[in-house]
C-alpha cells in the first residue's frame, strides 16, 4: 500500500487516539489519524504523510456525523494545543475515558473480570484549572502576545477567553498584555534568546482566593514590576481573589524548560494556601498541587473510602509531593510515613503537617525505589496500607518488589496513566494482591487524560 501527500481518500472512523485524534480506516484496512474526527463518523481526507503501516491526514469534509458531535464551546478548539476532545459530548468523553481504563487493565494487565466503578465526572466541566503558565511572544505587528501555544508549535495565539482554566484568568491575561506594551517590556525569542518576559505562572486558591502570579523573565529583574502588581491586585479584587504572592521566577537558560529554580518573592508572601476538604496546603510556584481542585477531593475521598482506616494503621504515602493525600487521610490513621523525591516538596510536606497540626507523621525525601527498601528493617514503621501516586511512567519495578516484600494488607493505587496502571497491576497481582476496586476520575475534562483510583487487597496466606 502506498499513499502519496495531498491524495483524497475517504476514511471510516472507529477510535480515538492518545492526543485526540481520530483513528480511521481505508476500505482496504489503511490506519490514519486524522484531527477532528469522531469514531462513527465517515470523513474525506487528505493525506498529509504515509509511513508504511500508518499515516496522517487532514479533514477536508465530514460525510456521515456522529450524533456524539457537539458544537465546541471555545473558538480556538482545534486550533490551540489543549481540549483535543471538545467537539465530542462530554457524557461520551466520559465513556470513552472509562473504557480507556478498561481496556488497559484488560488488554496490558491481562485481567478478566474487572471491578469496574462508574467514573467519576464533573457536574460542570468548566472553569476548572487552577494553574497555567502562558508563554509570552512578540506578534508580528511588534505588540505583545499572551495566552496557549497552537497544537504542536510554539507560536503563541492572543487568548482573550479560555473555558477551562478559573475565570480570573480571563481577566488578567488582557492586563499582563497592556502593562507589557504600554510599557515597553519585551518577551523572550527562543530562537535569538533574547527578550524579557517568557512565561506567566498563576495559581488561583479555589478555596481560599489567594492568588500566587509569578513571571517568569530571562533577566534579573522586571522594569515597573510595582505597577503590573498593583494592576493585578486590582484586578483579583475586582472578583473577590487577593494576590497573596507575586514572585518573580529567573530563567536565563535558552532552554524549553519554563521554570527555573530561582525565585524571588517581590510583594506578599512566596506561596499561597488553598485547602481541600479541611486540610490546609501550602503552595509555592515550584510546587506540585493537582490542577482540579474539585476533582482532586473526589480523588482523595477515593483513596480515603478504599484505604478504609479505623486508627490503628501504619499508612505509607508514597509518591507524597507536598503530603496532599497522606495528611488527607492521616487522623484515621495511627502513623503517616510519606515519601518523595523533590527534597522542596519534602520540606512543604512538613510545613503542611504542621500547620494542620497533624503530629503522626514521618517524611522521607528520595526516590520511592532506594528509600523502602531501607525502611523495610525497620519493622515498628511497616504500612498497613500504602497509597501510591506515581508520576505517568508508573512505579520502578524494584519500589514494586519491595511492596510485595512489605506486603501491606491494602495497596491504593492512583494512576495518571492507564496503560502504565495495567502494567503495575499486574505484577502486584500476579499472585500477593487482588483487583478489588476501579474507579476512574475525569480531572481533566476535554483532554484525553483520565485518572484512576485502584483498590488492591492481599490474597490470606495459603
Ligand atoms: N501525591 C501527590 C503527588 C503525585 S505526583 C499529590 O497528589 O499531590 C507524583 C510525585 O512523584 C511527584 O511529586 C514527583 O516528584 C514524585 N516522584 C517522581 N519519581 C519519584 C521517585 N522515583 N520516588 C519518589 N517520588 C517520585
Amino acid at each position: 500500500m502506498n499513499y502519496n501527500k495531498n491524495q483524497e481518500i475517504k476514511l471510516r472512523f472507529n477510535d480515538i487516539g492518545a492526543d485526540g485524534e481520530g483513528i480511521g480506516r481505508t476500505e482496504d484496512g489503511a490506519t490514519f489519524f486524522v484531527k477532528g474526527v469522531l469514531p462513527g463518523e465517515t470523513a474525506r481526507v487528505s493525506v498529509m504523510k504515509w509511513k508504511k503501516t500508518y499515516g496522517y491526514a487532514r479533514l477536508i469534509e465530514i460525510l456521515e456525523e456522529s450524533p456524539d458531535r457537539v458544537a465546541p464551546r471555545c473558538p480556538l478548539a482545534g486550533k490551540c494545543g489543549g481540549c483535543s476532545l471538545q467537539h465530542l459530548s462530554y457524557e461520551k468523553q466520559l465513556e470513552w475515558k472509562a473504557d480507556k481504563v478498561l481496556n488497559c487493565i484488560r488488554r496490558i494487565g491481562g485481567f478478566e473480570d474487572i471491578p469496574m466503578e462508574k467514573i467519576v465526572g464533573m457536574k460542570t466541566p468548566y472553569y476548572y484549572r487552577n494553574k497555567a503558565q502562558f508563554p509570552m511572544q512578540t506578534g508580528a505587528d511588534g505588540s505583545s502576545k499572551i495566552g496557549f501555544y497552537a497544537g504542536h508549535t510554539h507560536a503563541v495565539m492572543n487568548t482573550d477567553y479560555c473555558y477551562i482554566q478559573a475565570e480570573l484568568m480571563n481577566e488578567l491575561l488582557p492586563a499582563i498584555r497592556s502593562f507589557a506594551d504600554e510599557n515597553h517590556i519585551s518577551c523572550y525569542d527562543e530562537e535569538s534568546g533574547k527578550g524579557l518576559l517568557r512565561h506567566i505562572l498563576i495559581r488561583v486558591g479555589f478555596a481560599s482566593k489567594e492568588v500566587c502570579i509569578c513571571p517568569v523573565i530571562n533577566g534579573s529583574s522586571l522594569p515597573k514590576w510595582k505597577l503590573l502588581y498593583e494592576e493585578l491586585s486590582a484586578t483579583c479584587k475586582k472578583l473577590n481573589y487577593e494576590l497573596t504572592s507575586f514572585c518573580l521566577d529567573i530563567n536565563t537558560e535558552k532552554t524549553n524548560v519554563i521554570l527555573s529554580t530561582e525565585v524571588k518573592c517581590l510583594a506578599g508572601r512566596p506561596y499561597i494556601n488553598d485547602s481541600i476538604g479541611g486540610i490546609t496546603y501550602r503552595i509555592s510556584p515550584l510546587s506540585f498541587y493537582q490542577v482540579n481542585p474539585l476533582q482532586t477531593k473526589a480523588i482523595y475521598d477515593t483513596v480515603k473510602e478504599f484505604a478504609a482506616l479505623s486508627g490503628r494503621e501504619n499508612l505509607w504515602d508514597i509518591y507524597c509531593g507536598t503530603g496532599t493525600i497522606g495528611l488527607y487521610l492521616a487522623e484515621g490513621a495511627k502513623k503517616l510515613v510519606g515519601v518523595e523525591i523533590i527534597p522542596e516538596a519534602i520540606e512543604d510536606a512538613k510545613e503542611n503537617a504542621r500547620v494542620n497540626g497533624i503530629e503522626n507523621t514521618e517524611f522521607y525525601a528520595g526516590a520511592a525505589e532506594d528509600i523502602l527498601p531501607k525502611l523495610v528493617n525497620q519493622a515498628a514503621t511497616e504500612p498497613t496500607v500504602a497509597i501510591i501516586d506515581p508520576p505517568r511512567k508508573g512505579c520502578d519495578e524494584k519500589l514494586l518488589e519491595t511492596l510485595l516484600t512489605l506486603s501491606p494488607d491494602r495497596i491504593v493505587y492512583v494512576s495518571c496513566d492507564p496503560a502504565t496502571l495495567a502494567r503495575d497491576l499486574k505484577l502486584l497481582c500476579a499472585e500477593k494482591y487482588r483487583l478489588e476496586r476501579v474507579r476512574p476520575v475525569d480531572a481533566f475534562c476535554h483532554s484525553t487524560h483520565v485518572e484512576t483510583v485502584c483498590l488492591l487487597s492481599r490474597n490470606a496466606p495459603v
